[in-house]
């Protein structure tokens, strides 16, 4: 133990945090300890709408009793099963995965993250085309492990780190014609988000994808969805997919997947050759306690109909914030719960103020507000969240 954690047995958590963090996260000067619905309590006891959300891990809101009880379940069960053996949560996960899956997908395999999810993808996609390259779309966000990362668009996690993965490239988003000269026979795969989530809360255009998709299928590459941020649920549709009539050679799952337990998957598609053994794999992968959490994830994204109500409630959500009058607002933009509120300023500095009128917000980007709500907000949280950004423009706007 360092000396100064003897000396100061009773320093604060946030303290504690500032003195041991590892340096890569910026903290707000908040600790929360406690969580229900879509509502998070801090040290004090104060309530904050949680429009974070893990970044949309908890799509069913905080401490769901179905996945409590599964994982408390669960855990006096069997928490560990390696994949060399069978287990009877991981299989019916595959095969409810499947069921539900968006195209064609056929196969599945299971991971901890979203970064290793994209890993996997990129190496799946390498050895079944042996083909080296993959392109990927600017303001792209597909993860910070080296292959995830030579994928992600933004300069400043990159350069840091390179020299990265050779044989990526990245066009505009939502541009064909760049897409078109970029896919060469060399490409082994395009890797792309159906709405930027890190790069502005960018919805793609139905055109640009399904026009990315065929031109996979022309040129012999696979296609990449990175569903990590959009799935189970977010958008309105349980894989943002659905809305176009996608159908991906891979699709990369991961945050809300196990209602807030680590956990990730690639589900692969028939144009992905046989995966030879043991090229890839992974210790915690298809854990029988993630994979129980969420069959229950599963069971309740159906029986509450939370797609369908974050399609309602997206709707709602921005109508009320387009009707903000403010001029710092450029645009607003989304897909069910998925909001984004482009700003004329930098964003960072509203986040504080939401925080004082109990709203928790995220950035996307330096002038980006987004907001990721559980999908089991009600109607009352998000007005309120709406009227709070509205009075926080306000002041922003007067005080300038
Ligand atoms: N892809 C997308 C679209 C994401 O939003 C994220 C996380 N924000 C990742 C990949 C990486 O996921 P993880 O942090 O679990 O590695």
């Amino acid at each position: 133990m360092r000396s100064d954690a003897r000396e100061h047995p009773s320093l604060s958590a946030a303290a504690l945090e500032d003195l041991y963090q590892s340096g890569v996260y910026a903290k707000r000067p908040l600790t929360l300890v406690r969580g229900l619905g879509a509502r998070v309590f801090d040290d004090a006891g104060n309530e904050y709408i949680d429009c974070v959300a893990g970044i949309s891990v908890a799509n069913l809101g905080h401490c769901h009793p179905r996945v409590v009880s599964a994982i408390a379940e669960q855990a006096g069960r069997l928490i560990v099963c390696q994949e060399a053996f069978s287990n009877d949560r991981r299989a019916e996960l595959y095969r409810r995965l499947i069921a539900v899956a968006p195209g064609a997908l056929e196969r599945v395999f299971f991971c901890s993250s979203g970064s290793e999810a994209i890993e996997g993808a990129i190496k799946f996609a390498r050895l079944s085309t042996s083909r080296p390259g993959v392109v990927a779309a600017m303001r792209g966000f597909h993860g910070r492990t080296l292959g995830a990362l030579s994928a992600t668009f933004e300069p400043s996690y990159r350069e840091p780190f390179e020299p990265l993965v050779p044989g990526f490239s990245h066009v505009p988003f939502n541009d064909l014609a760049r897409l078109e000269a970029a896919v060469t026979g060399e490409t082994a795969a395009v890797i792309l988000e159906p709405v930027q989530g890190e790069g502005g809360v960018r919805p793609g255009q139905p055109e640009f994808l399904l026009g990315a998709q065929e031109l996979c299928r022309r040129r012999g590459a696979l296609l990449i969805l990175d569903e990590i941020q959009t799935g189970f649920g977010r958008t309105g549709k349980l894989f943002a997919a659905e809305h176009h009539g996608l159908d991906p050679d891979l699709l990369c799952l991961a945050k809300s997947m196990a209602g807030g337990l680590p956990m990730g998957a690639v589900l692969i598609g028939p144009r992905v050759g046989a995966l030879p053994r043991r090229v890839h794999g992974a210790t915690f992968g298809g854990n029988p306690l993630a994979c129980a959490a969420a069959l229950a994830t599963l069971d309740v994204l159906a029986g509450e109909r939370l797609p369908e109500r974050a399609a309602e409630l997206g709707a709602r959500a921005l109508a009320a914030l387009r009707s903000i009058r403010s001029p710092l607002i450029r645009e607003v933009r989304g897909l069910g719960l998925m909001l984004g509120v482009e700003l004329r300023i930098r964003a960072a500095p509203l986040l504080q103020k939401l925080q004082r009128r109990g709203v928790l917000a995220l950035l996307s980007g330096t002038n980006v507000l987004r907001l990721l709500p559980p999908l089991v907000i009600d109607e009352a949280d998000l007005d309120s969240v709406a009227a709070a950004l509205s009075e926080v423009l306000l002041e922003e706007e007067a005080s300038r």
